[in-house]
Formats: structure tokens, sequence, C-alpha cells
């Protein structure tokens, strides 16, 4: 009888123990990010380390775990907000893996003071990674409730160097060219001439080439100092598509 007792009191007491024990956390307590995100810097160097030639900057890894990609994300997908893969954010649209975008980043080898085309805002994520780094982005999106959204978010996070535009991002953007560098987060067919054109010569462009159905690569472009492009593949990439009426 008294064994018995004694067991029935047990699931009481652990029921204390573990409500004590929680007390200093309450549940509607917002996460620790800043702790997620230094994870996830963590994780893209691992990866890098596995798969790179050799390890990233340390400035666009100051970036990575500088930015709050839990800001650039739904509501319905936060809690994954630092794992280091891609994210829905809507309209059929994706935010880059942290990697990538860390990858893409290092590609360009920008400097401060350095004016910067992005093609495909979406989130915002990648503009604010590069403000972070100190260059002016002017980053176009086809998909104008993502570029009204993403405009928004960017002014109330404080990144005043980034200009987002609705617009046609094939076409680049001839009034604020010449850009150092020309960064294209959605995958297109072949190279668009426009932004080769809109290219400072010695300036860099990456950009994910193929199709929906098909391998598609990073390239790196480089405009060399009579003008003509050097074209390097990388390695093979998954991008939404760069749509529009080219
Ligand atoms: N850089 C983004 C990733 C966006 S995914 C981020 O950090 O969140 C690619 C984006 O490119 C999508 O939002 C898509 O709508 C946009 N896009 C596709 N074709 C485009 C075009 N022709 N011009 C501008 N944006 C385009």
């Amino acid at each position: 009888m008294e064994q018995r007792r004694a067991t029935g009191m047990a699931p009481v007491l652990a029921g204390w123990v573990l409500a004590l024990l929680l007390a200093p956390f309450p549940l509607d307590a917002e996460p620790d990010y800043a702790g997620q995100r230094a994870i996830l810097v963590d994780d893209v160097i691992a990866t890098q380390a596995r798969y790179g030639d050799r390890p990233f900057d340390p400035t666009v890894l100051d970036a990575l775990g500088r930015t709050e990609r839990h800001l650039f994300v739904p509501e319905e997908v936060r809690a994954a907000a630092y794992a280091n893969r891609p994210l829905p954010i809507g309209h059929g649209q994706t935010i880059s893996q942290p990697v990538i975008v860390a990858l893409m980043t290092e590609l360009l080898r920008v400097v401060p003071g350095d004016r910067v085309l992005e093609v495909g805002t979406g989130s915002g994520y990648q503009a604010a990674i590069l403000a972070e780094i100190g260059v002016e982005v002017f980053t176009l999106e086809i998909v104008e409730p993502l570029a009204i959204e993403a405009k928004a978010r960017l002014a109330a996070l404080g990144y005043d160097g980034v200009t987002v535009q609705h617009g046609d991002g094939y076409y680049g953007w001839p009034d604020r060219a010449p850009f150092d560098a020309v960064i294209v987060t959605a995958a297109a067919s072949h190279i668009p001439p426009p932004l080769v054109d809109q290219l400072r010569p010695g300036g860099r462009m990456v950009i994910p080439v193929g199709s929906r159905f098909f391998t598609q690569y990073l390239m790196l472009v480089e405009k060399r100092e009579d003008g003509t492009p050097l074209v390097r593949q990388l390695l093979p990439v998954r991008f939404v598509p760069l749509t529009g009426g080219h």
C-alpha cells in the first residue's frame, strides 16, 4: 500500500521539479536567435571546409553573424530561420540557403563603398548581407508584393544603403550603372547581355545559369579591362527561375 502511494506521487513531484527548472524560461520568451546565428555561422564554416577550396572571408562571416534572418522569413517558418537551408517566402519564391549566400557574397569580392546591382530582391536578406559589408545595393524584384515588402522591411531595419525597385532585372538598372559587381539570385537561361554592359571593367558578376529541370551552374563572370567577359562555371546549384519577358 505504502509502495503504491509513493509511486503515485512520483509524477506529481516530477511535474514540480520540471516547473521549477523551467521557471526562468517563460514559454512566450523570444528564442535565442543570436545563439542560433552563431551555430549557423559554425555550420557555414564547416560546410565550406568540406566542399570549398578555402575558408570564407571573415567579413562575410561577420555579416552572416549579424544579419537577423528570422526577420526576413514568414512567421510560419521562423523556427527554421537559422537552419542552413532555403525557406519559402511566399509567391512561390525562396530565400537562399545561407552557405550559398555566403559563397555568392564572397565571390563578388566587394569592398566598402562599392555599388552592387542585385537581380531578385526576394526577402531582401542577400541585400542586407551586402549592406552589412558596407556596399551600396540597388536591387530589382519582379514580383511587386515582394518588392514592396522587402522595401518596407529593409527601411524598418535601417538598411539605408539599399534601394529596392519593382522591375524586370534582366535589363539591369541603366540609370544607376556602372556597377562594381552584379549578383543574380534567380536562374537565367543565359547570361543577360545588359548586365555585362552595366558592369564596370574589372567588375564581377555571379549568376546561376540553367533551366528549371536541368542542372544549373553558378557562374562567375569577370569583365576584363577590354570589356570582354571571362566566364567560369563553378558548381551545380538550384535556384528559382529568372522570369520576365526577355
Ligand atoms: N535574394 C533573395 C532570394 C530571392 S529568390 C533573398 O535574399 O531572399 C529569387 C527572386 O528573384 C524571387 O523573388 C523572384 O521573384 C525574383 N525574380 C525572378 N525573375 C526576376 C527578374 N526577371 N527580375 C527581378 N527579379 C526576378
